[in-house]
């Protein structure tokens, strides 16, 4: 199909921005099917980009700007520039470190599309009709780019296609199966469950935050909350921590916590894992019990409109967190939800803080690592930001 932009509409691509909103478009000609390639055009015929077709405010997520085809010779190139990014960051090809981002959708230029690599699984997710119509050929780039490192590839999109498209879309391997689910981050062993696990069965967007927070844990009594499969867990364990506690309210959560604290650490009975809710555990514990602890919640804003409801939840939890904690201790604070941005999320803080009455520092602003990048002329691309603060 071929889209023709209305004059004056084709600035924000010539800026590269990936996106093209249907109030852009004047018309449109052949099918308009979901998730179909469009050559997009400006309002005097010139060649703009193409990309994949889709229903809703954005019509278009570009995939070049370039006039070439999207054939597996595409894919190919995208996945290996992708590749040697990771590689020049050190996050591939290095003996202890199989874990990492592989494609960050518009960070990589592949709009709707994230691969994480998880030793020899590469897990493939589209958030697109059209990454999810490509996702064969997208899969034979791959085994091309990683050979011989990846044998496996799982497609993990049931939840994160858009609905309504009605794909009947089925989680399940492309290639290969049956792999060892073990993967290792910074010299960490991880068991990662692509089947059942949340995203795609591990946060590997905060690798380098948990190297961080592995500097800071010797002698300490660690509190981490919102734990999931437990990667801050493990890494205080490894720093030297006095003693590590780990809540989330999810069982199954608690399970894998356990699951990976025994594989680093056998018999180490430092740790403790507890399901139960956050706020709760936070109001019921003692005062100065821990003197490290992490919040990491799940995304409190999906969505802008949630925006004014996220940030009085982050306040809330940063609060009960400030009251809490021992004096000369150190708060690891994040948010992943892309709709509050870092002012937004430090001014949340902030404000938990002065209801406390203590008196707190900041000594590192954190950020989403090197293999989640952010296109610069799509600044929406960031989402993770984090404070280290010193609290007297
Ligand atoms: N810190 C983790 C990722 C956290 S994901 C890591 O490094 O991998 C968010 C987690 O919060 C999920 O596991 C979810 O089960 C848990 N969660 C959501 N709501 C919660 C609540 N009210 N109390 C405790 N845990 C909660």
């Amino acid at each position: 199909m071929t889209i023709t932009l209305k004059r004056g509409k084709e600035e924000s691509l010539r800026r590269f921005h990936p996106w093209i909103f249907s109030g852009a478009i004047h018309h449109i000609e052949g099918q308009q099917e979901e998730g179909a390639l469009a050559r997009v055009l400006s309002a005097d015929g010139d060649y703009l980009a193409t990309g994949h077709w889709q229903i809703g405010s954005i019509a278009v997520r570009v995939l070049t700007f370039d006039d070439e085809p999207i054939d597996i010779a595409f894919w190919q190139r995208r996945l290996a520039a992708a590749l040697e990014v990771r590689k020049a960051i050190g996050v591939a090809d290095n003996p202890h470190n199989s874990t990492y981002r592989l494609v960050h959708g518009e960070g990589d230029h592949l709009p709707g599309l994230v691969i994480d690599v998880y030793g020899q699984t590469a897990v493939v997710q589209a958030h697109s009709v059209g990454m999810h119509c490509c996702r064969q050929q997208i899969a034979e780039a791959l085994q091309r780019v990683m050979s011989p490192t990846v044998h496996h590839i799982y497609y993990k999109s049931e939840t994160t296609l858009p609905f309504k498209a009605d794909l009947g879309q089925e989680n399940g391997f492309l290639v290969g199966g049956d792999a060892d689910d073990v993967a290792v981050e910074n010299g960490l062993k991880f068991h990662i469950d692509w089947l059942r696990g949340q995203k795609t069965g591990f946060f590997v967007d905060q690798r380098d935050n948990r190297s961080l927070l592995e500097a800071y844990s010797r002698g300490r009594d660690v509190l981490n909350m919102f734990c999931y499969t437990g990667g801050f867990s493990v890494y205080a364990m490894r720093g030297g921590a006095r003693k590590v506690h780990s809540v989330d309210s999810s069982a199954k959560a608690v399970d894998l916590v356990n699951a990976n604290i025994e594989l680093n650490f056998p018999g180490d009975t430092r740790h403790q894992a507890f399901a139960e809710d956050a706020f709760r555990f936070l109001q019921q514990m003692d005062d100065g019990a821990y003197d490290l602890i992490i919040l990491d919640p799940p995304a409190f804003a999906k969505h802008k409109d949630a925006l004014r409801n996220a940030l009085k939840g982050y306040t809330r939890l940063n609060l009960r967190a400030f009251e809490k904690i021992r004096p000369g201790g150190i708060l690891f604070t994040f948010s992943c939800s892309q709709a509050v941005n870092k002012d937004q999320f430090r001014m949340a803080v902030f404000t938990a803080a002065a209801q406390s009455g203590r008196r707190v520092r900041i000594l590192h602003q954190l950020h989403q690592p090197a293999d989640h990048p952010i296109n610069i002329y799509h600044p929406e691309g960031e989402y993770l930001k984090g404070l280290v603060l010193f609290v007297e």
